[in-house]
C-alpha cells in the first residue's frame, strides 16, 4: 500500500513527509485516533518512507531498505509496546541507548513506540530530554488511541497526526484497493462504519458474517405476536453472543432510522433490504437497549430476545408504532 492511496489522509501526510525531510519540523510524530481508524499502519508507511533508499514515490516496497523494514529486521528501527499492561521506564531507558549508537545504515534511527499510552509516568519523564533533542537525526513515532493518558510535557513535544474513521465511502474505496471485491467493500465499511481495520477483521470473520445474517434473517421472520418463538428460536442457543448479537441488530436498527427518515444508512449496499424490513427502526432499538439492560440484571438470553420480540409484534404493525414499553 502506498501513502497516497490512503483516502483522506494522503496529501496531508506527504507535505508533513516533505516538511520532515526539510527539517522543518519536531523529529516527534504522535499518531491519534480511534480503533481501526488507520493510525498505526500510516505511522509505519511514515517511518518506512524515512528509511527508504527507492527513487520515486517512497515508500517504494522493494529497496532493500524497504524489505528489512517490511520483514521487522532494519536495524536502525526500534518497535517498543507494552509486553504487559505498561511499558516502563527500563524499556525506555534501553531504546535511548539505542538511539546513542551510530545508525547501522549511516541513515537515521526510528523510534516506534506502540500504544503511547501505556508508558507509566517515569517512563515518560525518562523519554522527555531524547524527545526534544533526538540524537542524530533520529525520529519518533507515537501510536495511542488515548493520547489524553500522557503527559503535556510529552504532548507539547510531539506533532501530532489526528485520525477519525473515515466516511463510509472512503472506508469502500480503501478496501477496494485492497481488492475486495466493490459490493462487499460497501457491506463490509458499512458495517464497520468507516473503520478500515474493522472492515477487514470482519473481512476474515466468517462466524461472524453468519452470525449477522442470522441475526437478520430472524428480524425478517418477525411478522406478528405469532411468530415470535419461531423468530426467536435460531438465535437463543447463541450464549456467550448475545452481545454481538444486540450490536448487529443496533447497528441494523439505526440504519432503519436512516432509512425511514429519508437518510443514508452506514451499509449503504443493504439499502433494498432495509427498505424490506417490515420494523420500525426506532422501536427496534429501544428494543435493543431494554434487551441488554434485562440481560445485565440476570435476565436469561431467551426471555430477553423473547420480551424484546413480543414488544415489537404485539400492537399486531410489527412495531411501526410500537413505543409503549419505552416507559
Ligand atoms: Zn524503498
Amino acid at each position: 500500500m502506498k501513502i497516497t492511496e490512503f483516502a483522506g489522509y494522503g496529501d496531508r501526510l506527504i507535505q508533513l513527509m516533505r516538511s520532515v525531510q526539510a527539517g522543518r519540523i519536531v523529529h516527534a510524530l504522535l499518531f491519534t485516533g480511534p480503533h481501526g481508524s488507520g493510525k498505526r499502519t500510516m505511522a509505519r508507511l511514515f517511518a518506512q518512507a524515512m528509511l527508504c533508499k527507492g527513487m520515486g514515490e517512497r515508500p517504494c516496497g522493494v529497496c532493500p531498505a524497504c524489505q528489512r523494514f517490511e520483514n521487522g529486521t532494519h536495524p536502525d528501527v526500534r518497535v517498543v509496546k507494552p509486553e504487559k499492561k505498561t511499558i516502563g521506564v527500563d524499556e525506555i531507558r534501553d531504546l535511548i541507548d539505542y538511539l546513542a549508537l551510530r545508525p547501522y545504515e549511516g541513515g537515521r534511527h526510528i523510534a516506534i513506540i506502540e500504544q503511547a499510552d501505556r508508558l507509566t509516568p517515569s517512563a515518560q519523564n525518562a523519554l522527555l530530554k531524547t524527545l526534544e533533542t533526538p540524537p542524530g537525526d533520529a525520529m519518533f513515532f507515537l501510536i495511542s488511541d488515548a493520547p489524553g493518558a500522557l503527559l503535556p510535557t510529552i504532548l507539547s513535544r510531539c506533532q501530532t497526526v489526528r485520525f477519525t474513521d473515515l466516511s463510509v465511502e472512503d472506508c469502500a474505496g480503501v478496501l477496494v484497493k485492497r481488492g475486495i471485491a466493490p459490493e462487499r467493500a460497501g457491506l463490509l465499511s458499512g458495517m464497520a462504519q468507516g473503520s478500515v481495520g474493522r472492515a477487514l477483521e470482519l473481512d476474515g470473520d466468517k462466524d461472524y458474517m453468519e452470525l449477522r445474517e442470522r441475526a437478520l434473517k430472524s428480524l425478517e421472520t418477525l411478522k406478528g405476536p405469532g411468530t415470535v418463538a419461531a423468530a426467536a428460536m435460531p438465535l437463543e442457543d447463541d450464549k456467550g453472543r448475545e452481545g454481538a448479537i444486540l450490536d448487529i441488530m443496533e447497528l441494523w436498527a439505526r440504519d432503519l432510522m436512516a432509512v425511514q427518515q429519508g437518510m443514508t444508512p452506514y451499509e449503504v449496499g443493504e439499502l433494498a433490504r432495509l427498505q424490506r424490513t417490515p420494523l420500525d427502526g426506532r422501536a427496534l432499538l429501544l428494543g435493543v437497549m431494554k434487551a441488554r439492560s434485562q440481560l445485565q440484571s440476570n435476565v436469561s438470553w431467551p426471555n430477553a430476545l423473547e420480551n424484546m420480540y413480543f414488544h415489537l409484534t404485539e400492537n399486531g404493525n410489527n412495531g411501526r408504532t410500537q413505543l409503549s414499553w419505552q416507559r
